[in-house]
């Protein structure tokens, strides 16, 4: 109440005031690696308010998923610039409040315990330090826009760190973020990480190598070269000097997360003289890589700014991740990684994934983006039969629109100029996020037609996908190789636990799913025979025979008829049509550079 007092115009030039004064620095040690600990001290001067309140992220953007990072955090006080103790109160899960009455400057220590081993959170030991901003930088409320100092003191055993962070000229270690939405996005590596650079689309690139592996350095820096300048021609510029990849070689690991000018990858330390692991490798990199254009800075709406404390809602992400999917195989084929026909397979195996999802006819693509923090992130039993996967949907929505596009402009224009076409309009021309009209009006002007089937049929509603009008344009058809198969399906997915059958999963409207069998139930016999291979005995039976299914649920044995359907599994072979024309022929090979 008391704030209505103030005219809008007052609170504003008090809060420019005060924003204006600020200054924040951090200090970063590590007393105790060993035990996975982070140290931090937050300078915060020129203060002249009542109280000062500090917070710390729930989320990391690009990952949408509330992790509350806070939890990680003990030992925070704070004094004044004469070390007096500060009286401090948690007000929220996330944040402090420091009664600052007469002090000009603030100095808070806390600790973080980082030993989560992914791209988007903090992991400590001996051998190294990965600092993902949020989950070890507090920020001042209402005071993203500040800018912050972070001086980094490494163990003595290492002699690296890289990070996309400028560097604080004439100290050595520290480094500047203009605003808190930077520091933010600054993923910092410390260690002994083996470094090598390129130099791609104008660009100085940056390779930090933690955990060793079996990779080949010139082979790396030729293959990741074309894959930048690939991405970089779509655009016709790179907005970046110098870009950062950290990547992780772990034992077995994979998965990315993007920044706006670095990224973090995590790879399996032998796999890369693996030529499918390889391409998987290159194909990570194509996608992170392609993000720093598409969701770094063509971004839907409500991604950026950040609110840091709370869920960031988008029906987008089939646009932000999906289509960045869809780009990152056809750059492995663009740049000649993936054969034509490898890039076939490929694309199959995608439409397979989805068109044998279940939840493909139940969660529409926009409704998965939205929910992306509650199911996709938060994945049950039940997922495939209710949800789909807003990467390899929005994947193939992106395949329909760029062949829709090509098809509708004679091979003019595709899904490159929906792009640069966004990119140069809201990030460029306007710099803000698109709506959803917005992305679909402009997509529209492009293609010269307008596109309301693949919308409402694909993304706000749940229709199959009519994957042969599509590929009919380019001369290729999907044939089935299962279509004459009739072979008997129980709808059960299973794992064997000490020699006992568990069912780990139910298909929705298979005949596991309509007797009422239960995620849980061990399988003991069929039919009064005892089971030992599931799938052996299941194919022993007939469509539309009735079995009668002996389980242990929960200690108690129990008997379940079910009768068999036929298994609806497609096994899609994506392939040149014979029949093709040359039109559709001399389209294809624009399409995918042949
Ligand atoms: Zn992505």
């Amino acid at each position: 109440m008391k704030r209505l007092l103030f005219t809008p115009l007052l609170l504003i030039t008090m809060i420019i005031e005060t924003q204006a004064q600020t200054k924040i620095a951090f200090d970063v040690s590590f007393t105790e690696p060993q035990a996975h600990y982070v140290d931090v001290k937050m300078e915060v001067s020129a203060l002249n308010n009542e109280y000062l309140e500090v917070k710390m992220p729930v989320w990391t953007p690009g990952s949408y998923l509330i992790r509350e990072f806070a939890r990680n955090v003990e030992g925070f006080t704070a004094s004044d610039e004469n070390g007096i103790i500060l009286s401090s109160t948690k007000t929220t899960k996330n944040a402090w409040k420091i009664h600052t009455p007469k002090s000009k400057k603030v100095k808070i220590n806390y600790r973080v315990y980082a030993f989560e081993i992914s791209v988007r959170t903090s992991f400590v030991d001996m051998s190294h330090a990965f600092l993902s901003p949020t989950s070890i930088f507090m920020y001042v409320t209402g005071q993203l826009k500040q800018p912050a100092t972070i001086t980094i003191h490494p163990i003595t055993a290492w002699t690296q760190i890289s990070t996309g962070l400028e560097t604080l000229q004439g100290k050595a270690n520290s480094f500047y973020a203009p605003n808190f939405d930077i520091l933010f996005d600054s993923p910092i590596e410390i260690g002994t990480q083996d470094i090598f650079e390129f130099d791609a689309a104008g660009v100085k690139h940056e390779v930090a190598m933690y955990g060793g592996g079996n990779y080949d350095k010139e082979r790396l820096k030729r293959d990741m070269t074309k894959i930048v300048e690939e991405e970089t021609a779509v655009f016709d510029v790179n907005p970046n000097k110098r870009y950062v990849f950290i990547v992780h070689n772990y034992n077995t690991s994979g998965g990315g997360l993007e920044h706006l000018n670095s990224t973090v990858l995590g790879m399996s330390r032998n796999s890369y003289t693996d030529e499918n692991s390889y391409a998987n490798f290159l194909s990570l990199v194509a996608h992170e890589y392609f993000h720093l254009w598409n969701v770094k800075r063509i971004r839907p709406f409500a991604l950026g700014p950040f609110d840091y404390d709370n869920e960031n809602y988008t029906t987008n992400l089939w646009i932000a991740e999906g289509f960045t999917a869809y780009y990152d195989n056809l750059m492995i084929r663009r740049t000649g990684f993936y054969s034509f026909e490898k890039y076939l397979e490929v694309l199959s195996g995608v439409i397979n994934v989805i068109e044998n999802q279940p939840g493909n006819r139940v969660q529409p693509v926009s409704e998965a983006s939205f929910d992306a923090w509650i199911k996709a992130y938060r994945p049950n039993e039940n997922s495939r039969n209710s949800t789909i996967s807003y990467y390899d949907k929005g994947s193939m929505i992106a395949l329909v629109l760029d062949l829709e596009i090509l098809n509708a402009t004679q091979g003019k224009k595709g899904l490159d100029d929906v792009m640069k076409a966004l990119y140069d309009e809201y990030h460029i021309k306007q710099n803000r996020g698109y709506t959803d009209a917005e992305f679909k009006v402009l997509a529209e002007q492009v293609a010269g037609l307008p596109l309301d089937t693949i919308y409402n049929d694909y993304v706000n509603d749940t229709k199959q996908i009519n994957f042969a009008k599509y590929f009919n344009y380019v001369g290729l058809q999907l044939v089935d190789d299962l279509a004459t198969k009739n072979t008997p399906y129980l709808g059960t997915t299973s794992v064997v636990k000490e020699g006992k059958i568990i069912i780990t999963t139910i298909a929705r409207g298979s005949a596991a799913w309509t007797g009422g069998l239960n995620v849980n139930d061990e399988i003991i016999g069929i039919d009064e025979n005892r089971v030992n291979d599931l799938d052996k005995m299941i194919a022993t039976k007939k469509v539309g025979q009735k079995i009668t299914l002996l389980i242990n649920r929960d200690g108690l044995l129990k008997n379940i008829d079910a009768t068999l359907t036929r298994n609806p599994t497609i096994k899609f072979r994506l392939v040149p049509a014979e029949s093709a024309n040359e039109a559709a022929v001399a389209l294809r090979r624009k399409w995918l550079k042949l």
